[in-house]
């Protein structure tokens, strides 16, 4: 008699602890005084980016800290695809003001920059010291993250991705330690992103739940967060793109975009991540630009694996783009229609060559590409050859 249970399905074994406390609602960041006062913070550093100060949020974060009878100390130099640079700027003043807890305020780069400053200030040594799984000793200071776009999930996500300043590498740095402790989602700070950010980091969070939904890691838990993310973001980024101040959509994209988050804490991420990264470190092109470009590519390739194939099928399902009975290479051809057709509207360049790749660079990136830790959760198994081959087909 046997006693497994099918692998890479719905039954794969899980252990699902969540760690980080969700606040959502309109108008929730009112809020950040009480929450950071009930993890007994004093001195609070606040990161964030100069667009955001821009954007008025900062200094209303501030003030309500600061309402809260809480010291403030505000990072506001994080930068796109933060280097270890811009971590150890960030450390230097939780050093000099010896913060207790961290408030990230902004997209992505804020969140991953207060994670690596994070791992820096309470374990010592230096970013890639972290690089990996599980790699610091010691307890963390308390995370309050609240995210400007509804896009990458850090939020709900225990790692830091820091690049390297030279190599433009990215660092994954994983720990459960450095995972928010709150995560506040206020859809009205979503309003103030400009558009070309809504449409980057709204298909960077569908790219989230096509990959998940897929990959070998994938379990119970996970699917449950990738359909519902499916279901809650694919309708809803084209009414954003068509009316930017429907907030009731912004509040929908983004929990999905959280909900994304947890799918990929859960399951990881796959090639067309792993593919992007190095269009990113060589070419600068935004990440949601370029997974986005790679991702329709990418499910072709996988569907021709029957498990990847099954699973497509199911995410197509969920926000009913397609139906199970339809038949799985109907499933697969509706999937990817629609996030052409969802690329298209969000205005993405559709071709490496319109992006200014030069083709001579493709055997150098599928090398990369091949290396990066995402395509080991692949369903299909990825070589340096299929990667020359799906840039050859995004050329
Ligand atoms: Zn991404």
């Amino acid at each position: 008699m046997t006693r497994s249970l099918p692998q890479f399905s719905t039954l794969a074994s899980f252990d699902h602890q969540p760690r980080t406390r969700l606040v959502f609602g309109v108008d929730a960041l009112d809020r950040v005084g009480e929450l950071a006062r009930e993890m007994e913070a004093r001195r609070v550093l606040l990161v964030s980016d100069s667009g955001i100060v821009k954007a008025g949020h900062v200094e209303r974060a501030r003030g309500i800290l600061s309402g809260a009878g809480l010291e403030v100390f505000l990072f506001d130099e994080v930068k796109e695809n933060p280097t270890t640079t811009c971590v150890e700027a960030c450390l230097k003043m939780a050093q000099t003001e010896k913060i207790d807890t961290l408030v990230a305020l902004g997209g992505g780069s804020s969140l991953d920059t207060a994670k690596g400053c994070n791992f820096l200030y309470t374990n010592g040594g230096q970013m890639k010291d972290y690089w990996g799984v599980g790699k610091a000793t010691r307890p963390m200071r308390p995370l309050i993250a609240i995210p400007t776009t509804a896009g990458t999930g850090s939020e709900c996500q225990s790692a830091a991705l820091i690049a390297d300043p030279t190599t433009h590498q990215k660092m994954a740095c994983l720990d459960v330690k450095a995972a928010a402790r709150i995560a506040i989602l206020d859809p009205s700070l979503t309003l103030s992103q400009p558009r070309m950010v809504t449409a980057c980091t709204g298909i960077d969070a569908i790219a989230h739940v096509v990959e998940t939904a897929v990959t070998r890691k994938r379990t119970g838990m996970s699917l449950m967060c990738s359909h519902e993310a499916f279901k809650l973001t694919l309708p809803n980024l084209p009414r954003i793109f068509e009316n930017p101040s429907d907030l009731e959509a912004r509040g929908r994209m983004l929990l999905g975009a959280a909900f994304a988050g947890m799918a990929i804490e859960n399951s990881m991420l796959g090639a067309a991540h792993s593919a992007a990264n190095p269009l990113t470190a060589h070419y600068g092109i935004v990440h949601g630009q370029a997974v986005g470009m790679m991702l329709p590519h990418v499910v072709r390739f996988n569907g021709t694996e029957p498990d990847a194939l099954q699973a497509y099928g199911q995410l197509a399902s969920a926000p009913e783009i397609t139906h199970l009975s339809h038949g799985l290479p109907e499933a697969l051809d509706a999937l990817v229609e629609h996030l052409d057709h969802l690329l298209a509207l969000a205005g993405m360049p559709r071709s490496l060559a319109d992006c200014g790749v030069k083709e001579s660079m493709i055997p150098k990136m599928a090398e990369e590409a091949a290396q990066q830790w995402t395509a080991s959760f692949n369903p299909r198994p990825v070589s340096v050859e299929d990667f020359r081959k799906l840039y050859e087909a995004a050329y």
